[in-house]
């Protein structure tokens, strides 16, 4: 493809795509087989006062347009994305480089959001109650204003969608910085908003890295703002949004354990930790890293290591992100390798016929490794699980307890008693019974724990709501002359 050729997909403003003469371009690469697939401008300072500028404005009609009103927005909305799904799912597998199967999966995910968000006229919670003869008090909730929601490459439209719909279903206007990795999806999301009648300005997609990201966090014109990403930048963000006073809330990574004990059933348990560890090539929040086997559970990491060599690269598992994803995951295994630990399956350079330009990491399983190893500790995000044993549960619990982290945490077992022990124990904010994913279904909100999250509440259910909304209390009292109106 020569440079001329390449598709530049803009900013999303005003009800069209912008891309100023002026700004510089990122390339976007297809993790699938390298192929450069598109470029988008990265905003400057200029550009993102506009798109701001068009926001505020937006918000003024949008913010006094009835709630049943702006949900019809949504409902339309869902039903393009319904219609588009197919077309939509092949081009986040063509940015990101998951499976198609998981691409269509994180729409249907977005939707099912969209779907909390079309009922907020029935769940909307302004409480009125009479505090006093003659005097009431009433909860109303209202919009931020315009807010920022900053996304991480690997969801390109379920993490969007945990908080478009319930945003903009509030009132606010939006603006989305997608990942500079997966940033096609996100323009392709705004054309289908404006298809479905959203008035322009009101769901508004900038590009751009870091500091495009900073320059909208600090901006004034911005109220509020929620983060998805690693640990290590939600800190920041989350700090950076807190000194100007803003509204924020910042979603990070995570190391999640999945734990074994010996009542386990073995078919299931192996399938679903095989799905855990290696769905999404590794690359979700949710996905578990450390398996801890509890006491004698018998042929079920025989089972798990079968499982796993089943999966076909390129086929059930997708690429990672990119090339240096590619050699920071298999850094990781090298590194394990080093230490002695038993690689037990190995998904160092894989590749696939035909793709060789793809980043491809294969399934891979380490055993014996030590609580305190690294690859035991830090966040891969790659398709690696390490394996780790101890005698009982609680010294399960204590290596899933001290990590610093809190998305999710699971337990196998056949036993309702363990698993409530477990559940009241886990230090996460989701945790699973036999099921590796632990993600809630609406309207049970998503979010961590520890560093797993900055901020307070989730950012869906009705979190979502509180969130994107603030309270006023308004106090009323009716005295008797106020009866001699124009009506008496
Ligand atoms: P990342 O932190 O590198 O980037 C996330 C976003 O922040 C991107 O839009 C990026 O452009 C921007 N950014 C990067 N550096 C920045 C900086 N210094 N200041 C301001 N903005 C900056 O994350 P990623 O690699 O895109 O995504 C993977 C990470 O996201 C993993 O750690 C994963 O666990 C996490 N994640 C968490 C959840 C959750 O719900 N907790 C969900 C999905 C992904």
């Amino acid at each position: 493809m020569t440079s001329e050729a390449i598709k530049i997909s803009g900013h999303y403003t005003a009800g069209q795509q912008w891309t100023p003469a002026q700004e510089n371009t990122i390339a976007v690469y297809s993790p699938l087989d390298g192929a450069l697939i598109g470029a988008v401008p990265i905003a400057t300072p200029d550009t993102i006062d506009q798109v701001v500028h068009n926001a505020s404005r937006a918000f003024v009609a949008w913010s006094a347009t009835p709630l049943k009103e702006r949900v019809q927005v949504l409902f339309r909305f869902k039903t393009l994305l319904e219609k588009h799904g197919s077309e939509l799912a092949n081009l986040i597998q063509l940015e990101n480089g998951k499976t198609w199967a998981e691409a269509k999966a994180e729409i249907d995910k977005g939707i099912e959001v969209l779907e909390f968000a079309t009922s907020l006229p029935q769940i909307w919670d302004q409480g009125v109650l009479e505090v006093s003869t003659g005097v009431s008090c009433q909860y109303e909730r209202f919009p931020l204003g315009v807010v920022l929601s900053i996304a991480p490459f690997n969801f390109p439209a379920m993490v969007p969608m945990w908080t478009i719909p319930i945003a903009i279903g509030c009132g606010n206007t939006f603006i989305l910085k997608p990942s500079e990795l997966v940033p096609l999806t996100a323009v392709r999301l705004a054309e289908l908003f404006t298809e479905a009648g959203l008035p322009r300005g009101v769901f508004n997609v900038v590009h751009g890295a870091r500091e495009t990201t900073e320059y909208l966090i600090d901006h004034p014109g911005i109220q509020a703002l929620s983060f998805v990403g690693s640990t290590k930048v939600a800190r920041l963000v989350y700090q950076r949004a807190a000194t100007l006073g803003k509204k924020a809330l910042a979603l990070g990574g995570a190391k999640n354990h999945l734990v074994v004990v010996p009542d386990a059933d073995p078919e299931i348990t192996a399938k679903n930790v095989v799905a855990s560890a290696m769905g999404c090539a590794g690359q979700r929040c949710m996905a578990a890293s450390v398996l801890i086997l509890v006491g004698d559970t018998g042929n079920i990491l025989d089972k798990i290591v079968a499982e796993a060599q089943k999966i076909r690269v390129g086929e059930d598992l997708g690429a990672v992100i990119s090339s240096a994803a590619k050699a920071r995951i298999e850094g990781y295994i090298d590194r394990a390798e080093a230490a002695a630990y038993n690689i037990l399956v190995d998904g160092r350079g894989a590749s696939v016929a035909g793709k060789e330009k793809g980043t491809y990491v294969g399934p891979t399983l380490i055993e014996g490794v030590p609580a305190g190893a690294e690859c035991a500790c830090d966040e891969i995000f790659g398709p690696v699980l390490s394996v780790l044993r101890t005698n009982t549960l609680d010294e399960a619990l204590a290596i899933e307890n001290s990590n610093p982290y809190g998305n999710a945490a699971s337990i196998y077992t056949t036993s309702g008693a363990v698993a409530r022990y477990f559940a009241e124990r886990a230090s996460a904010g989701m945790v699973g019974i036999n099921i590796g994913v632990p993600v809630p279904r609406e309207p049970f909100s998503f979010g961590g724990w520890n560093e797993s999250k900055f901020g307070h509440g989730d950012i869906t259910g009705m979190d979502g709501v509180r969130f994107w909304t603030k309270l006023k209390k308004v106090t009323t009292k009716w005295t008797a002359s106020a009866a001699q109106n124009w009506m008496s």
